[in-house]
């Protein structure tokens, strides 16, 4: 068969390649030496497949695309509200290197922002040695990435010699006591930070990182919590792209990081991570490229988070009588992933029939999810239902509901058959 995937994404970067718009940073001297037609995308899913095509495998630096993993590394270390202290997470509608700090606490407005990256880099290790934090974000960047990554010296040094609007934010943030380290220390860690080398590949499987809930799909190391990806995610989704951060969200609805080497990721939660590397830059200074290729998959693939898909009305598949040991028993046979929506509409229709069930089963033989408020409704229900002198049965083999029998009316049994056999 052909390679369907490989295929489709090579088609993007024929579609897209015609667009040379847009120019190279180089305020960063080393960046503009960089070949400008350089085109490179990568899909990774959750479950550790990966499809490359054109440039994949180029190294370039990671740049602010490392800020959001940087924050997620900072969120592992020190919880969410010792990060909140310091940095907020309100988008500023501004350029990445704007001073955007909140009057009053002088807490730069989001992660994102140079201001908030640095901020957010002075806090690793609990502000520690320069060398603690550059080796806590390189070995985090390459827990995500599942490779051992290194910093290219030549950027770094070339980006370090110019970074006075970076140094002056680090002062400004000194002075605010946002922190208490060296500036220039946080400004050098930083420019390693964003020096650190990536391929296409890397990125999409830092993004499929966070696309899985904080576990690498190759490596299976749980690199960050689950509660920390949804942070990161909120932020990237409402501040990862600067001040072109609204209209991404309308047009190509995915939570994302640029950065001005060219670099580009995306995470679909729960399904997979993509990366473009093109760089030559828009006005915001995003990949042009990078963007139509985005925005073309997001069409073509529906990718939009916002469109949402049609709501799973069949949560109960079956809903029949049977007669076991000569009593009357209502089986509910659920199946697929359930969310509150859909147990509202199982809790909706145990309302309806209460009245004439003596024996309620739940078949969750073909349930694969059941989120935290789902599995919480269900055992509710059941309780009220016992509490009300009904028995009740789970038929629960993977043990998605968590529920305890009470040596009483509540059961949880492997097989139907097991119900029948009472
Ligand atoms: N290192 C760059 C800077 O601080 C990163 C900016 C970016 O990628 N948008 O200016």
């Amino acid at each position: 068969m052909q390679p369907l995937i490989p295929d489709y994404l090579s088609g993007v970067l024929r579609d897209c390649g015609g667009d040379r718009s847009g120019a190279l940073a180089d305020y960063i001297p080393e960046l503009a030496h960089v070949e400008p037609e350089r085109f490179g995308m990568a899909l990774a899913t959750v479950d550790g497949a990966v499809y490359c095509a054109g440039d994949s495998d180029i190294e370039f630096t990671a740049q602010s695309i490392s800020k959001p993993f940087a924050y997620a590394l900072a969120l592992e270390d020190l919880g969410l509200d010792e990060v909140l202290a310091k940095i907020d997470v309100e988008p500023s509608g501004d350029p990445f290197n704007d001073l955007s700090l909140e009057a009053g606490t002088g807490r730069p407005l989001n992660p994102m922002i140079n201001a908030g990256a640095l901020a957010t880099h002075a806090l690793l290790e609990r502000g520690g040695s320069v060398g603690a934090r550059v080796d806590r974000v390189i070995a985090g960047l390459s827990a995500f990435a599942g490779r051992q990554l290194s910093v290219d010296e030549t950027v770094y040094e070339s980006e370090l010699q110019t970074a006075y609007r970076n140094r002056a934010l680090a002062n400004m943030l000194r002075s605010l006591d946002n922190f208490e380290v060296e500036p220039l220390d946080v400004v050098r860690g930083y420019t390693r930070q964003c020096a650190v080398q990536v391929t296409t590949r890397d990125l999409a499987m830092m993004a499929a990182t966070l696309a899985n809930g904080g576990v690498q799909p190759a490596t299976g190391e749980q690199v960050i919590s689950r509660s920390v990806v949804r942070q990161v995610l909120s932020v990237m989704t409402t501040c990862g792209m600067y001040d072109s951060a609204g209209d991404w969200l309308s047009t190509v609805g995915i939570p994302a990081k640029s950065g001005v080497s060219g670099g580009l990721l995306g995470v679909l939660p729960g399904q997979s991570g993509i990366a473009t590397f093109s760089p030559r830059l828009d006005k915001h200074g995003n990949s042009v490229r990078g963007v139509l290729a985005f925005q073309q998959c997001s069409d073509e693939l529906g990718l939009h988070l916002m469109e949402v898909a049609p709501a799973t009305r069949t949560v109960v598949r079956d809903q029949r009588e049977i007669t076991a040991d000569g009593e009357v028993v209502e089986v509910f046979e659920l199946h697929g992933t359930i969310q509150f929506a859909g147990a509202e509409r199982l809790v909706r229709s145990l309302v309806e029939d209460a009245p004439k069930i003596s024996h309620v089963v739940f078949d969750l033989t073909e349930v694969y999810a059941m989120n935290t408020v789902a599995g919480s409704m269900l055992r509710r229900s059941a309780r009220i239902l016992v509490s009300e002198g009904r028995r009740v049965t789970f038929v629960d083999p993977a043990n998605i509901a968590a529920a305890t029998p009470d040596g009483g009316p509540l059961r949880v049994v492997d097989t139907l058959e097991d119900v029948l056999a009472g």
